[in-house]
C-alpha cells in the first residue's frame, strides 16, 4: 500500500516570535530558517513583512534555502477597500517568498465586532485577497483564526470561510484553534465534517497549546483527514505555546499507527538531528533546555541504576518506547560508573578520538568531567572544549602557547562631544617559544577587548588563526546570589565553513569568557594542525 504525504508547516519564526521574552534577529531568523530546512520541513513561515524591520528585510533577501516553501503570512485586503488598494496587501505580495499564508476571521462574531464589516464582505475579502496572491504566482495558505470556536456558534459561516478560500484556489485552508481551548475529540469531530467539504489534503491543523493538548490535537485533526500539522520547535509560541514539532515528527516517523500510513519530508537520517536542533534553538534564546522535554530531553532516555539499569545493559527495548539514537539523544544510565563510563567512550568516538578503552586515564577523565560538570560545565553544549579536555588528559594535545598574564580595565567617560562611552582595554602576555609576547586591544566591553588582545598575535600560529571569527557569546549565571557561578559559552568559525563551541565556567565572567576563548584558539590551532 502506498503511503500519504503529510506535510509539516513551522512558524517558529512568526507565531513563535510571539512567545515572551523571544526577539529573533535577522541572523537568528536565517539560521533558524536553514536549520529547519536542513531537517526537511516542507513549509517555513519566516514572519510578517512589512510589519517590523527584521521582518521586511528577511523578504527582501535571499535565505540560502533548499527545499523549504519559504511563507510569508499577513492579512487579506482590508474590507472595504479593493486588492489592489491595499497597501499591507502591495507588500505581501511583493514579499520574496514561495507562498503567502493569509489570515482571515472565520468566527461570525468577531467579523462583526472586531473587523466591523458583513459575513459577506469578509468572504469576498478571502476571494479577493488568495486571488491576488494566486495571480502573482504564490502558493496561497489561508489561516482561519478561531475556527473551531467559530464552527461552535455558527458552523455554515465558518466552514464558508473555509470553503471560499479553497475553491478560489488556496492550496491549504488552515484550521486554526487560536485561543487553544478545543478538546481532541471536539477536533476530530470538526475537522472529520470539514474533510467532507475541503478534500483533507487541502486542509491543516493549527493548534495552541492551552489544554497542554495541542499534539495531541494536531493529530486527532490527521485522524479525522486533514494532511499539514503547523508547529514551532520545542512549541514555542504565546500563553502556553504552540503544538511541538520536536515531538510531533519522531511520533510520526516512529510510531507504527503513523509510519505505516504516511511519508514526511524529514528522512531517518534527517530524525537523527533532531535533538541538536532542538537543543541549538535553545542555545540561541539563551535558555536551559528542558531535561524532561519527550525524545530530545536529557532525561528522555535516563534511568537510575539499579535493576532498571541493568535490565537496559541486557535489553534497551525493555525500558524504552523507541530508541533514542533515532532522535538523535542517546542513553543515559545515571550513578553507575560504568555507564558513565560508556557515555564517556562514546563521546570520544563521536569526537574522531583514538583510545584503549583499558588506558587508566580514561577514568581520570570521567572523574574530572563529573567534576567539572558539577562545577557548572555542560560538554553537551561545547563538544570543541570536551574534544580538548580529553586529548589534553591523554597527552595528545601540545602546549602552543602559555598565558604569563592578562589584565583588563573597564572605564566610563566623557568624550569630546560630551557623551558618555564605555571603553575597555586588555593587556595579554603570552609565552610562545619561550618568548614573550605582549597585546593590547581595545573593545566595547572587556570580552571583546580581551578577544581582540588575545588574537592580535599570536606570533607564528597568527596565520592559522587569521579567519578565526567569534560569531556567538552567551552567558548564563547558574545559581542567584553574589556567589553565583557563570558560564560562558562562545560559537566560533573560520573561513572553511567550520564551526565550533568551547565553554568557560568560574565565578568571574572575565574569567571564564577568557577560558572559553583560549579553548576555541586552540582547537583552532589543532585543527590546522599547528606545531609548536
Ligand atoms: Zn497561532
Amino acid at each position: 500500500m502506498s503511503k500519504e504525504r503529510l506535510y509539516l508547516f513551522d512558524t517558529t519564526l512568526r507565531d513563535g516570535a510571539q512567545t515572551n521574552g523571544v526577539d529573533f534577529t535577522l541572523a537568528d531568523k536565517v539560521a533558524i530558517a536553514r536549520m529547519l530546512d536542513d531537517i526537511g520541513i516542507d513549509y517555513v513561515e519566516g514572519g510578517y513583512p512589512g510589519a517590523n524591520p527584521t521582518d521586511t528585510e528577511l523578504f527582501a533577501q535571499d535565505r540560502g534555502l533548499k527545499t523549504t516553501t519559504f511563507t510569508a503570512f499577513g492579512m487579506t485586503r482590508r474590507p472595504g477597500r479593493s486588492a489592489s488598494n491595499d497597501p499591507g496587501l502591495a507588500a505581501l505580495l511583493e514579499a520574496k517568498a514561495d507562498a503567502i499564508c493569509f489570515v482571515a476571521k472565520s468566527w461570525d462574531y468577531h467579523v462583526k465586532v472586531a473587523l466591523e464589516t458583513t459575513g459577506e464582505e469578509n468572504l469576498a475579502s478571502i476571494r479577493d485577497s488568495v486571488r491576488a496572491a494566486k495571480a502573482k504566482g504564490r502558493e496561497v495558505l489561508l489561516d482561519c483564526e478561531h475556527f473551531f470556536d467559530g464552527y461552535k456558534a455558527n458552523p455554515d459561516y465558518a466552514l464558508a470561510c473555509a470553503k471560499a478560500a479553497y475553491e478560489e484556489g488556496a492550496r491549504w485552508v488552515v484550521l486554526c484553534d487560536t485561543n487553544g481551548g478545543t478538546l481532541p475529540h471536539e477536533v476530530e469531530e470538526i475537522v472529520g465534517t470539514v474533510c467532507k467539504a475541503i478534500p483533507g489534503d487541502h486542509v491543516a491543523i493549527h493548534a495552541h497549546n492551552d489544554t497542554e493538548q495541542a499534539v495531541a490535537n494536531s493529530f486527532a485533526a490527521v485522524r479525522a483527514g486533514a494532511r499539514q500539522i503547523q508547529g514551532t520547535l520545542n512549541g514555542l509560541g504565546e500563553r502556553c505555546g504552540n503544538a511541538n514539532l520536536v515531538s510531533i515528527i519522531p511520533t510520526l516517523k516512529l510510531k507504527k499507527e503513523y509510519a505505516d500510513r504516511f511519508d514526511i519530508g524529514v528522512s531517518n537520517a534527517q530524525l537523527q538531528k533532531l535533538a541538536h536542533v532542538s537543543h541549538a534553538l535553545d542555545e540561541r534564546l539563551n535558555r536551559a533546555p528542558n531535561r524532561h522535554a519527550p525524545y530530545v530531553g536529557e532525561s528522555a532516555f535516563a534511568t537510575k541504576a539499579g535493576i532498571h539499569a541493568s535490565a537496559i545493559a541486557k535489553d534497551p527495548a525493555t525500558y524504552e518506547h523507541v530508541a533514542p539514537e533515532a532522535v538523535g539523544n542517546r542513553r543515559r544510565v545515571l550513578v553507575s560508573e560504568q555507564a558513565g563510563k560508556s557515555n564517556l567512550l562514546s563521546e570520544m568516538k563521536r569526537a574522531g578520538i583514538a583510545f584503549d578503552a583499558k588506558d587508566p586515564r580514561i577514568d581520570s577523565l570521567l572523574a574530572e568531567v563529573k567534576r567539572r560538570e558539577a562545577e557548572g560545565f555542560a560538554y553537551d553544549a561545547a563538544p570543541a572544549s570536551f574534544e580538548l579536555l580529553a586529548r589534553r588528559m591523554l597527552g595528545t594535545v601540545p602546549e602552543f602557547f602559555g598565558v604569563d598574564s592578562f589584565r583588563v580595565s573597564v572605564e566610563r567617560r566623557h568624550n569630546a562631544l560630551g557623551e558618555e562611552v564605555s571603553m575597555a582595554e586588555a593587556v595579554v602576555k603570552l609565552l610562545i617559544d619561550g618568548e614573550r609576547i605582549m597585546s593590547v586591544g581595545e573593545g566595547n566591553g572587556p570580552v571583546n577587548a580581551l578577544d581582540n588582545a588575545l588574537r592580535k598575535d599570536l606570533g607564528k600560529f597568527q596565520q592559522a588563526i587569521e579567519d578565526l571569527e567569534l560569531v556567538d557569546y552567551k552567558v548564563r549565571i547558574l545559581n542567584g546570589g553574589t556567589g553565583a557561578t557563570t558560564r560562558v559559552l562562545i560559537e566560533s568559525r573560520d573561513g572553511k565553513g567550520e564551526r565550533w563551541f568551547t565553554i568557560g565556567v568560574s565565578p568571574n565572567i572575565v574569567d571564564a569568557s577568557f577560558e572559553a576563548l583560549i579553548d576555541s584558539v586552540t582547537w583552532k590551532l589543532l585543527r590546522e594542525g599547528a606545531r609548536p
